[in-house]
């Protein structure tokens, strides 16, 4: 076996059908007086009920979160969190709600009870991101991973059947990319596989029937999975293109990660062999054909499958392959210019990557 690091992240996890009225006992668990509920304007109800139940706990509801945290936004929701004196903060959300949460507990270190709504997988990371001039910036502090986090698999069944598809492929790319990390260890891989499994199957099972809760609580485990994943060992090649394809041409977050996937799986195919093994055990498919069965899964779930349908303009392909080689993150198979362009192409028109 190769040798490895493993640092074990702290995450207090409540998981459960209903469980979202604990939300008051685990502020308190947290010492948590004066929270502020953070949503964006779409989940402003959620959020007022959320506020409800925290009663007296809750100091404020801020529900203007927007995808990528601008930085403007921040500096708004701060003047609120020092108006009201706020000492926690409760996201009830996707990685919008939550990204903001992050950079809010970036500058006063408060404690974030997190409450996800969709499968990104951002409660369970100590990575924040912010947007300035165009540009996302991201880190890593142990003081932004929410201490707590309340996954209610109730709350996810208002997840329309594309954000619900999309959204729980974001969470199959963060495990596919662990099983490839250069710091991957054996625990996360067993997280990985199981998160891989446990999304691509129930799926299918959501999308006949958006009230099943068995089929909606996998769903939240294994992005429970995907998000300590992320939080844990390095993203690759696909993290990247998702990057400079979402902060430079603004192309959605969940609806990148479903058309980039199976292409970055494609072009590290033969140079991650064991991670491709554990991947086609977790989908049922063939070792030799794990790109085309992630292209497969998308396309038979109804979604986008390539970056011209999510808007992407065929003009700005040169741009994008350029900036996603300049900096390049690990890959285990090495980052050629005219290789990533073309991986473009294909992922542009939708391919199946054979
Ligand atoms: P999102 O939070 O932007 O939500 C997308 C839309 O879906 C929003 O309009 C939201 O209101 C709505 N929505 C969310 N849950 C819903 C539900 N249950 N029912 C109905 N509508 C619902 O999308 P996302 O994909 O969860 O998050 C994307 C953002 O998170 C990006 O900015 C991304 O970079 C970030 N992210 C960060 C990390 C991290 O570790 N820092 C990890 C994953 C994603």
């Amino acid at each position: 076996m190769k040798a490895f690091l493993y640092e074990s992240q702290n995450a207090r996890v409540k998981f459960g059908v209903g469980f979202l009225k604990e939300v008051g006992n685990e502020l308190k668990e947290l010492g948590g007086k004066r929270a502020l509920v953070i949503a964006t304007p779409e989940q402003r109800e959620l959020a007022n009920e959320v506020a409800t139940l925290l009663g007296d706990l809750c100091a404020g509801i801020y529900t203007e979160a927007i995808q990528h945290v601008p930085r403007e936004s921040i500096g708004q929701s701060m003047h609120v969190v020092q108006e009201l004196q706020i000492d926690s903060f409760v996201p009830v959300g996707g990685g919008s709600s939550i990204g903001l949460a992050k950079a809010l507990a970036l500058e006063t270190s408060f404690p974030i009870l997190a409450i996800p709504t969709t499968y990104a997988g951002s409660e369970m990371t100590p990575v924040w991101g912010i947007t300035e001039n165009g540009q996302k910036k991201t880190g890593k502090n142990m003081i932004v991973k929410p201490k707590t986090v309340i996954y209610d698999p109730n709350l996810t069944v208002t997840l329309p059947p594309s954000l619900t598809v999309t959204s729980g492929m974001n969470a199959i790319a963060h495990c596919a990319e662990g099983l490839y990390a250069e710091n991957a260890n054996p625990v996360i891989s067993i997280m990985a596989e199981e998160g891989i499994r446990a999304v691509s199957s129930c799926l299918p099972r959501i999308l006949e029937n958006p009230e099943d809760m068995d089929a909606r609580s996998e769903a939240l485990y294994g992005t429970w999975m995907g998000g300590t994943v992320l939080g844990s060992v390095g993203m690759a090649l696909h993290h990247k293109l998702c990057h400079v394809l979402g902060g430079n041409y603004k192309l959605q977050h969940s609806e990148t990660h479903t058309v980039i996937l199976p292409y970055a799986i494609w072009y590290n195919s033969t140079y991650a062999p064991e991670a491709m093994a554990r991947i086609a055990r977790a989908i049922g498919s063939e070792v030799d054909d794990v790109a085309g069965a992630i292209f497969d899964l998308s396309k038979s779930l109804g979604v986008a499958v390539s970056l011209k349908e999510i808007g992407m303009k065929k003009e700005d392909l040169d741009e994008a392959a350029v900036i996603a080689t300049r900096n390049p993150y690990y890959n285990p198979r090495p980052i050629d210019g005219s290789a990533i362009r073309s991986l473009l192409e294909y992922a542009f028109i939708g391919e199946r990557p054979v």
